[in-house]
């Protein structure tokens, strides 16, 4: 294992400057303007909606970022992988972070980007 991979400072996990300037240019593709599970739900979330599809009053949350389908865990080639990137509201970001550090969830999603564990609250319909 490499040194990098047991830290845990962000900027020394691979989002560096490089992983900014490939976000950004991911996230400024004309097919990336809307969270994906959102839109799954038939709700077009620029970043300016919660995930219900209600406003977002937060400013500081008011954007999209880019999630990695099946955690990277350190690997770099998934890390810089492009079809296991997805555009995601901070709202189903943060959902999907605590699921797989909770361990509760299978980690991985299929093609469309649901996850693969049927007991994950998106399979199950309550979320
Ligand atoms: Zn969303």
């Amino acid at each position: 294992m490499a040194e990098w991979q047991g830290r845990t400072a962000a900027s020394q996990r691979g989002y560096d400057h490089q992983w900014q300037k490939a976000r950004a240019a991911f996230l400024a593709l004309p097919e990336n303007q809307f969270c994906e599970r959102c839109k799954a739900k038939g709700i077009l979330n620029a970043g300016h909606l919660r995930m219900d599809g209600s406003p977002q009053t937060n400013p500081k949350r008011m954007h999209l970022v880019v999630n990695h389908r099946i955690a990277h865990k350190g690997d770099k080639q998934l890390f810089w992988d492009r079809l296991n990137w997805e555009v995601a509201c901070p709202d189903h970001h943060d959902i999907r972070i605590q699921q797989e550090e909770s361990g509760k969830v299978r980690s991985g999603t299929d093609i469309d980007g649901r996850p693969l564990d049927p007991a994950h609250p998106w399979n199950a319909g309550s979320v």
